[in-house]
């Protein structure tokens, strides 16, 4: 945790204030398993810039700055043939067993069937957290190993294999509920938009039009370099392009229009793939934008605001991107989770 310390005073609420808002209407679940540390991509060896420590130091982060609200869920508690039968639901299932039963992915390097295993622990989390907002017994859940919303039917894609985003949304819907997903990773939800483009549920990206994936759903190849909209009205798909040297005021123009989207739609349960990557300073990725903890705050507020005019607080978030592992990624990921926690239950 000493790379994290000097960084924990940022943006924290004090305890005093957290005490006086836990009047909570509900609790905030965190799907979290040690499992989550063998997601290690690229040589195995910690070096990828996923490293999964990043979950862990996010999780205990939110443990000890509200540990009156936590409550963390073990992944495990969801049976082995449920989460099988949800990743075929959304999945080709072909896909599904050459992942889970060879553990073989191009994510990874070689046959290493136990990365098929976390795969899946990963996919867990967001159904626990998924069937508890539905049943009522949260209303914010956080899977910090979630949202791997470049993943596609029957394809991984950057760094993401299963799609936990686009199976919630559907299972959303499946219990009676209108579901709208958010995604402000620094990168496309590509996946998750082409997973949903034909269902009627929105999804709103905002991302660096000049970043991956780079393909022309998500983006206006003509307008790359530009801040710029890519819509699909038609099929609720809406993407907002900030530029490489965009930070928080490039990131504030398209929280704004997509919150009247929100507005609009009016929907009962928020998915927010809540990205850290579009952070600025030193990162392993080559990420260019600037966002600061302001930005994100900021954002995250205007999310809780949404969530309580609309959905009664109802917001699941998954951790998508990050590429300071050590740093600012998990400080980023527990003040975003805290603002629309506190910001639900004001
Ligand atoms: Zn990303």
């Amino acid at each position: 945790m000493n790379n994290t310390s000097s960084l924990s005073s940022e943006s924290r609420v004090s305890p005093a204030v957290i005490a006086e808002r836990l009047s909570a209407v509900g609790q905030l679940g965190i799907a979290y398993s040690d499992d989550y540390l063998g997601w290690l991509l690229g040589a195995g060896d910690g070096s990828h810039p996923t490293n999964p420590v990043r979950a862990q130091l996010a999780t205990k982060m939110l443990v000890d700055e509200l540990p009156l609200a936590t409550t963390l869920v073990d992944p495990a508690s969801v049976s082995h043939a449920r989460v099988r039968e949800a990743l075929e639901s959304v999945h080709d299932p072909d896909f599904v067993a050459r992942v889970v039963d060879d553990g073989v992915d191009d994510q990874w390097l070689g046959c290493r069937p136990e990365m098929g295993q976390t795969a899946m622990t990963m996919f867990a989390g967001t159904i626990s957290l998924t069937e508890a907002i539905i049943h009522g017994t949260m209303t914010v859940g956080f899977n910090p190993q979630g949202a791997k919303h470049h993943a596609a039917f029957s394809s991984s894609s950057g760094f993401c294999v299963f799609n936990d985003m686009a199976w919630a949304a559907r299972e959303f819907v499946a219990a009676g509920l209108r579901p709208l997903y958010l995604d402000w990773d620094i990168h496309a939800g590509d996946g998750t938009q082409s997973m949903l483009f034909d269902s009627n549920i929105p999804t709103l990206s905002i991302h660096n039009g000049s970043a991956f994936p780079g393909d022309g759903m998500t983006r206006d190849v003509g307008l790359v370099g530009t801040r710029h909209v890519r819509h699909h009205e038609s099929n609720h798909a809406f993407n907002w392009c900030v530029e490489n040297t965009d930070g928080d005021d490039g990131f504030a123009w398209a929280i704004d229009e997509a919150v009247a989207v929100i507005d609009d739609y009016q929907p009962d349960v928020i998915l927010l793939a809540a990205g850290a990557d579009g952070m600025g300073g030193d990162n392993a990725l080559g990420v260019h934008n600037t966002y600061t903890y302001a930005g994100f705050e900021s954002a995250a507020i205007a999310v809780a605001q949404a969530a309580s005019r609309w959905s009664r607080g109802r917001v699941l978030i998954g951790g998508a991107g990050g590429y300071q592992p050590l740093t600012h990624t998990p400080r980023v990921w527990a003040n975003v989770v805290e603002a629309i926690y506190l910001g639900v239950n004001r």
